[in-house]
């Protein structure tokens, strides 16, 4: 759970990554200020200085657990700054320097802007040193760069591939495609933080398969896990496309609705137990239905509760003779 976490918060440098940048450009900083100081380069030096002060703000941040992204992305425009003055006054020597900076935008920033961004800045570098370097050397340099910066867009963009198939994975249920209950609890909580914060309505509809027991007794469970992953397919083709899908247990199936209020989630609900009644399962020559029970989210309701209620709807649906959609039962 931890890892998937970490996976889905966009953009996230590990910590432990993150200092180790700082460590490595605290490093650089320090020792070429160092040298300029003792070449009598005291501009240099003040440039190098005070590119130290922004590192260790943000080194120190992130030490103390509260960095931020913006704050690394403010840090790294600002060395980049320095690095353009001094390929300015030192041409080739200090235009080396932009290819490792090249890739941190692309751990700092999204595909896209890390794309944008390191090119205005290795183009900037670039024209710079023209100050003291020849056009020959300053092209040779630009294809380098123009290659360093390809080459780390491919890799963020694998990199980003991969992170979504994980996600995908860790997140979905094999077997019918809908949502595991692993981000459950934290998608449940945003509806009721924005029904607090903005008042937008939203609903949960759990759908349960009626004697789903006798199917595979009757034909087997192959029949069975087909009849899921079928049923499964008909709920999501009737769902607006900002509902989400939740396998809640064995054959139960939990809509969380944003935007939908009681009668909007009923008459949805009406339309799902309407589709599955209508499917001709493979497999299974007799008719299938589900029950429902349907809970709007109200201003007092916890977690629990609103799922507690959607839970008892749907035990009402079952007691009263199953094929039945029920809303919630408390006033
Ligand atoms: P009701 O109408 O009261 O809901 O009856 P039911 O038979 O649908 O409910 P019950 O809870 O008695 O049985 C659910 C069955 O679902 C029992 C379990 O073996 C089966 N089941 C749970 N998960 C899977 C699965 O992944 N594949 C298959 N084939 N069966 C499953
Ligand atoms: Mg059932
Ligand atoms: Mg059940």
């Amino acid at each position: 759970m931890k890892y998937v976490t970490a996976l889905q918060d966009s953009q996230r440098l590990p910590r432990n990554a993150s200092i180790a940048f700082h460590l490595a450009a605290l490093l650089t900083f320090f020792v070429y200020g160092i040298y300029r100081f003792t070449h009598d380069d005291l501009f240099l030096f003040g440039v190098f200085s005070l590119a130290l002060l922004p590192i260790s703000i943000s080194l120190i941040l992130e030490i103390q657990h509260r960095g931020t992204m913006l704050h690394k992305q403010i840090t790294l425009m600002l060395v980049c700054i320095a690095i353009v003055i001094a390929c300015y006054f030192l041409g080739y020597k200090s235009l080396i320097y932009v290819f490792p900076t090249i890739f941190i935008f692309f751990f700092i920033f999204d595909l896209k802007y890390a794309s944008i961004i390191s090119s205005i800045y290795a183009l900037t570098c670039l024209i710079s040193a023209l100050n003291i370097e020849t056009f020959a050397l300053i092209w040779r340099f630009g294809v380098a760069t123009f290659d360093c910066i390809i080459f780390a867009a491919i890799f963020a963009y694998i990199i980003a591939k991969q992170k979504a198939v994980l996600i995908h994975l860790a997140t979905t249920d094999e077997l019918t495609g809908a949502l595991n209950r692993k981000n459950l609890t934290t998608s449940l909580n945003r509806s009721i933080g924005e029904l607090r914060q903005s008042g937008t309505d939203a609903s949960l509809i759990l759908i349960d398969i009626d004697h789903f027991k006798m199917v595979n007794d009757t034909y087997g469970h192959l029949v069975g896990d087909k009849l899921l992953s079928q049923f499964s397919d008909v709920i999501m083709q009737q769902l607006p496309v900002e509902a989400k899908l939740f396998r809640f247990g064995g054959e139960e199936f939990l809509a969380q609705c944003e935007n939908c209020g009681l009668q909007k989630a009923l008459e949805l609900a009406q339309r799902l137990k309407q589709a599955v009644s209508q499917t001709q399962f493979d497999g299974v020559p007799v008719n299938i239905s589900c029950s429902i029970g349907v809970a709007e989210l109200r201003l007092s309701d916890s977690l629990e509760e609103w799922l507690k209620q959607s839970d008892i709807a749907l035990y009402a649906a079952k007691k009263s003779g199953r094929n039945k959609v029920m809303s919630r039962l408390d006033k």
